[in-house]
């Protein structure tokens, strides 16, 4: 059998790019699994709330759980809205609200520089030997951690992250129909266009999200190899 595993998140969008980065994997979603939602992502950083997703995920379904966490950060607003990206406008806020506040904040700030942040983590139902963490080699220069994740993880468990980026600029015009989020107001200089006018493969080919999880990919199919996919 192939490998498969669980992501923890209901956004499509993301779920979209998730099984387009991971394409030999079998990325399954909570609901496979009768689970209607996921605890508060009350944590103050990316990977923990990233671990808290995933943790919960795994402890459910016994499986190899990923979540990710991830958000815009503005260089004029000090990194904001950052971990607070998909509630920025308010708590049941949508794409299309949150961008119109970052817009009004950056009226006339000159200073439009931004990037995206994300946060994998891959949670395992059992101890993982340092020995197959040690074989793992860094995609693109990023490398995977092992986290103790205190209080967040359920005893026995073992938890993994890789972090990407990406840097960019923020505009003032929606442009483009493709992604999700900020994707519209979102430049890539060296293109020149926004992540929602370029292709979905080229968008994960450069994006913080891809980066992420292309990082976590040879650990995922090492602990698989070893017949423990669940
Ligand atoms: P999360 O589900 O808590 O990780 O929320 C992340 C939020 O950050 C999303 O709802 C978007 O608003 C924003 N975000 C993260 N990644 C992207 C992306 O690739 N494109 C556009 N917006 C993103």
């Amino acid at each position: 059998m192939g490998t498969r595993l669980v992501l923890a998140s209901f956004n499509k969008g993301k779920r979209r790019e998730v099984s387009r980065i991971l394409h030999d994997i079998d990325v399954l979603s909570p609901p496979d699994f009768g689970i209607a939602g996921l605890p508060p992502e009350d944590g103050s950083t990316f990977l923990e709330n990233a671990v808290i997703k995933a943790a919960f995920v795994a402890f459910q379904t016994r499986m190899m759980a990923v979540g990710d966490d991830s958000g815009l950060e503005v260089e004029a607003l000090e990194g904001r809205p950052g971990v607070h990206s998909a509630r920025f406008a308010g708590p049941e806020a949508d794409d299309a609200a949150n961008i119109d506040k970052l817009l009004a904040e950056l009226e006339s700030v000159g200073n439009r520089k931004a990037r995206f942040a994300c946060t994998a983590v891959l949670v395992v139902p059992f101890q993982v030997e340092p020995a197959v963490l040690a074989d793992v080699q860094p995609v693109q220069g990023i490398k995977v951690i092992q986290v103790s994740a205190a209080g967040r993880l359920p005893d026995g468990f073992s938890a993994f992250a890789a972090c990407g980026t990406v840097e960019g600029e923020i505009i003032d015009d929606r442009r483009g129909h493709d992604g999700f989020g900020y994707d519209p107001v979102f430049l890539v200089p060296s293109l020149g266009l926004t992540f929602a006018e370029i292709p979905p493969d080229l968008k994960n080919d450069m994006s913080h999200r891809g980066k992420a999880f292309r990082a976590l990919a040879p650990l995922i199919a090492r602990i698989s190899d070893r017949g423990w996919a669940g």
